[in-house]
């Protein structure tokens, strides 16, 4: 017998909500592998949304994508915040790292996207950075599989995150992803509104 798991794909992760207790139980998480033999859970219709903008923008416009990462545990952002501490201090690490439990990531429903471009797999925040051209079109297509940009220019002061051009959130429907897309929103603005 396979029980349905029915994650609230709408569930607001950012520095001032926390993951809910128990959300991670509704979470079907399934294994995946990149190129890079990176290993890792996404939860399954994140995945497979995903497969489907992979194939999308290979096909129709020739850039092949990696995913780099989605599900992580709270001891796993823990690691994270701990090591970026420790190498670049406490200032750096508040900025630029999700405390753990505050990480979008913690619920599977995020994904950060990669680019292998001639050979090379574009992956470190700078790398991604400086193919942003290729990430825009990728963007235009994100609502059609029911995902949008988390975190957009412009949105810095209220999703208190800086630009992330490879940080994509599944939210399971592609009226309201295409609606928050054509809108300009972040996605703390449409939570705001409903
Ligand atoms: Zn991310």
């Amino acid at each position: 017998m396979s029980e349905t798991k029915n994650p609230n794909y709408f569930v607001l992760v950012n520095e001032d909500n926390r993951l809910p207790n128990g959300f991670e139980d509704t979470v079907e998480l399934i294994p995946s592998e990149n190129i890079a033999g990176n290993q890792f859970q996404i939860e399954k219709k994140t995945y497979d949304a995903f497969c489907a903008l992979r194939e999308d923008v290979l096909k129709n416009d020739g850039i092949q994508t990696v995913l780099l990462g989605s599900y992580r545990t709270i001891e796993q952002q823990e690691k994270i915040f701990k090591s970026n501490f420790e190498k670049f201090g406490l200032d750096y690490a508040k900025k630029y790292v999700a405390k753990p439990g505050y990480s979008e990531h913690h619920t599977g429903l995020a994904i950060d996207v990669g680019i292998l471009l001639e050979g090379k797999l574009y992956r470190t925040k700078e790398e991604l950075l400086s193919v942003d051209y290729l990430f825009e079109i990728i963007q235009k297509k994100l609502p059609r599989y029911g995902f949008i940009l988390r975190y957009p220019r412009g949105k810095e002061a209220i999703t208190k995150i800086a630009y992330e051009p490879w940080h994509y959130r599944y939210i399971d429907s592609l009226s309201i992803a295409q609606e928050i897309t054509d809108k300009g929103m972040c996605f703390e603005e449409y939570c705001q509104k409903v």
